[in-house]
């Protein structure tokens, strides 16, 4: 099976950073691509490292992370990082591009109609979508290129989420996939679980579900985070984390869209109420407050 030796990870947010990170520990050649800032000033806005600022922000995170042994300084060699204006050619090289941009339909739509120009044959694309379908994403691609693109969802934090869910869409090439589990096994180190093409597919399907039955029944008996994560986390034989704790960790915006599109594609499910966002949160997301990555969330106060 042909291995794959260089690799491209598009978004350096909470989880493109992990995945570029996880790769590179895993002796791969990363290049890591975000968006140009947009407030540069004049100054900057041809300074090639003020314009890969977000990218290196992503990754110099990423080499924080707890425990330091996860990712030795020297693993970081293997990162390049870049902005999608001046770099995205770059991915020209590799033999896998996984985006992890942004969880709405549209940015990924138009990255991979970049991405279709550029890749050369036989490259894969993924995305780390939380559950947008295969065949919307794909919509306007050409044959050769849905042929070669799957999903493959990573959970966070990535270094030590052992889960990798993997979802193939109605044209993956079986050879394709086979190569991918392959690799997230054998050289990621990963268990797979094999997801269908179906809203949310199945990490997500259950798991935004129960973050947002838990967040309306909070709403319901007016609890306070700290109550909910008493009861959900350890006390239940369930990690620190427990409900609110893992909101932040992944993103309260994240989640939000998750759930929206859960609800936009559930529309003969009865079940689909409870994937709708309560106020409170939406109102979070218009002032900032997303979680670990920003000032404030859940438990972070601003
Ligand atoms: P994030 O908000 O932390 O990061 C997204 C990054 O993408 C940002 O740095 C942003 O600047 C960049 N970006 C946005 N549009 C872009 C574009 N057009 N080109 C290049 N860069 C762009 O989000 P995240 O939590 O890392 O999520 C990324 C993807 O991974 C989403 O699809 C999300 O659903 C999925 N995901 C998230 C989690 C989680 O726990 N946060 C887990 C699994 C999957």
């Amino acid at each position: 099976m042909k291995p794959i030796h260089r690799a491209a990870v598009i978004g350096a947010g909470v989880m493109g950073s992990g995945i570029a990170a996880h790769l590179a520990n895993a002796g791969i050649h990363v290049v890591l691509l975000d968006m140009v800032p947009p407030n540069l000033g004049d100054a900057q806005k041809n300074d090639r490292t003020a314009r890969s600022a977000w990218a290196q922000g992503g990754l110099d995170k990423a080499l924080k992370a707890r425990p330091a042994a996860f990712f030795h300084p020297s693993f970081a060699r293997l990162v390049e990082v870049g902005n999608v204006e001046d770099d995205l050619s770059r991915v020209k090289d590799c033999d896998l591009v996984i985006e992890a941009i942004i969880e709405k339909l549209e940015p990924k739509q138009s990255l991979f109609a970049r991405l279709e120009a550029l890749v050369k044959p036989g490259a894969i694309v993924a995305s780390n979508t939380s559950g947008l379908r295969i065949a919307e994403m794909m919509a306007g691609r050409g044959e050769a290129f849905r042929k070669n693109f799957l999903v493959m969802h990573f959970f966070n934090p990535v270094r030590y989420m052992k889960l990798l869910e993997l979802v193939a869409g109605p044209d993956t090439d079986p050879a394709v996939f086979e190569r991918v589990r392959r690799f997230g096994e054998d050289v990621l180190g990963k268990g797979i679980v094999v997801g269908k093409d179906t809203p949310n597919f199945v990490g997500n399907r259950i798991g935004v579900h129960a973050m947002l039955a838990t967040l309306q029944g909070m709403v319901e008996m007016g609890l306070e985070p700290e109550d909910v994560d008493a009861i959900t986390g350890p006390a239940m034989g369930h990690p620190k984390s427990a409900t609110f704790r893992t909101a932040d960790l992944v993103g309260v915006d994240t989640f939000v869209h998750v759930a929206d599109n859960c609800y936009a594609s559930l529309t003969e499910d009865e079940d689909r109420e409870v994937f709708k966002v309560p106020a409170f949160a939406r109102g979070m997301i218009e002032k900032k407050i997303l979680g670990d990555k920003t000032k404030g969330g859940f438990y972070k106060k601003g």
